[in-house]
């Protein structure tokens, strides 16, 4: 099975349907609040009525079971099967290496070793059926995070960044890592985003605003939202009641429960094309089926209903609002975004439109999620991650060209 593939068919293919959707939560550097928003999002997904469990796969500095409020260091309780049976706390599943050892005695591993401590979290843990697994990655871009994204069938990953510019940067490497393994962007997640005044509740921004629906942006990735700096989420980190539990009225509850709205909207199978599909474009082997819900007025602008080759040169697409999109196969290729095509840093091209031959094709099409496509191509090109959004967009430059 190639990566692609493992990616558009979450968990099923590899003997992991009961975990459901897995989502990791990712990070460029430590301390950006990740583990934070792993825990609020899991219960937020809870609140829900979704079966959640939550991975702390932050072996070196595990901080869920305190946010959490789960004892550590004891034995933990195995299955007669002899799988561990997961903590349970505020209604969602826990495993965290914080579980095994005591918290003074930090896990000394290598990379291997993590590894193999995650897929034991994974695969050695008595989950049950799960709706969602939520991996709290731990930080970095490194070789870990690569071996994470390639040895589980991720559904996508949650970028979590600060507002500051350095902070987004790195973020956008770490975006850039994770397409380059098929592993879908679901969002990104600014946190610390403004000031919540602990006694009116009003938000003032402290640090530039919007950075992250910027970088999103760039990127062609979902702005997932902005989580306010509220010292209540210290305490309740302290204290093991995270704060959608705590303060379930505080701004930054209702942000929590509004991305964990979206992220289980954008996983779930939308009214679209069904998925997963993996389109051979020569001999149309595999075509994804046109939705069984067909465009109507009021209907979405970036869920495509139809996808089809008009012929050898063109990318048809119908859109669930109606609109029709044609798009020459060579354009769909100088559009591409990922790392090798455009600048990480500044956003500039690198792409030599005279490099990409005439009579480029593509060789395959196949879904990631429910909301991008990758394509290869016959140059051997198959790093770009095309998501509905970006497509989309290509009709509106289309129609602005006029
Ligand atoms: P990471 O997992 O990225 O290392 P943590 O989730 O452990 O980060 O958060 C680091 C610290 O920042 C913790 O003390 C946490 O309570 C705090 N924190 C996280 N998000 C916020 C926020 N929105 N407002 C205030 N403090 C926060």
């Amino acid at each position: 099975m190639t990566t692609a593939q493992a990616t558009s068919n979450p968990s099923g293919d590899l003997g992991m349907a009961h975990l459901g959707q897995i989502i990791a939560v990712a990070s460029g550097k430590g301390g950006v609040g990740k583990s934070t928003v792993s825990t609020n999002l899991a219960l937020a997904l809870a609140a829900q009525g979704a079966v959640v469990g939550l991975v702390d796969a932050d072996l070196y500095g595990p901080s869920v079971p305190g946010m959490l409020g789960i004892e550590t260091g004891k034995a933990p309780t195995m299955s007669p099967a002899g799988k561990v049976v997961p903590a349970i706390a505020h209604g969602i599943k826990v495993m965290s290496m914080g579980m095994l050892t005591d918290d003074d005695k930090p896990a000394i591993l290598r990379g291997p070793m993590v590894t193999k401590y995650l897929r034991m979290f994974i695969l050695e843990v008595e989950w049950g059926k799960l709706d969602y697994l939520i991996l709290d990655l731990p930080p970095g871009t490194g070789d870990t995070q690569l071996t994470l994204a390639q040895a589980f069938p991720l559904t996508g990953a949650v970028v979590v960044s600060t507002p500051q510019d350095v902070s987004l940067k790195i973020a956008r490497r770490g975006i850039r890592m994770m397409e380059q393994v098929k592993v879908p962007i679901l969002g990104i997640v600014e946190n610390m985003s403004g000031f919540t005044c602990p006694t009116c509740h009003e938000v003032t921004h402290i640090f530039h605003q919007g950075g992250g629906a910027k970088i999103a942006e760039s990127l062609g990735v979902p702005f997932l939202g902005a989580i306010p700096l509220d010292p209540a989420i210290v305490d309740c980190g302290d204290e093991g009641r995270p704060l959608v539990i705590a303060h379930p009225d505080a701004p930054a509850s209702a942000v929590y429960r509004e991305i964990a709205a979206t992220l289980s909207g954008r996983v779930k199978a939308a009214a679209g094309i069904p998925t997963p599909f993996d389109w051979q474009w020569a001999d149309d082997t595999s075509k994804p089926k046109p939705s069984a819900d067909p465009a109507h007025a009021g209907g979405a602008a970036e869920v495509p209903v139809m996808l089809d080759r008009r012929d050898g040169r063109t990318l048809t697409l119908r859109w669930q609002d109606g609109h029709d999109q044609q798009i020459d196969v060579r354009d769909l290729r100088l559009a591409c975004r990922c790392a090798a095509c455009v600048d990480e840093m500044s956003g500039r091209a690198v792409l030599v439109p005279s490099t990409v031959p005439l009579n480029i094709v593509p060789t395959r099409i196949w879904s990631l999620g429910n909301y991008a496509i990758g394509v290869s191509f016959s140059d051997g090109h198959s790093s770009g991650i095309y998501t509905f959004g970006h497509l989309r967009a290509m009709l509106a430059a289309e129609v602005e060209d006029v």
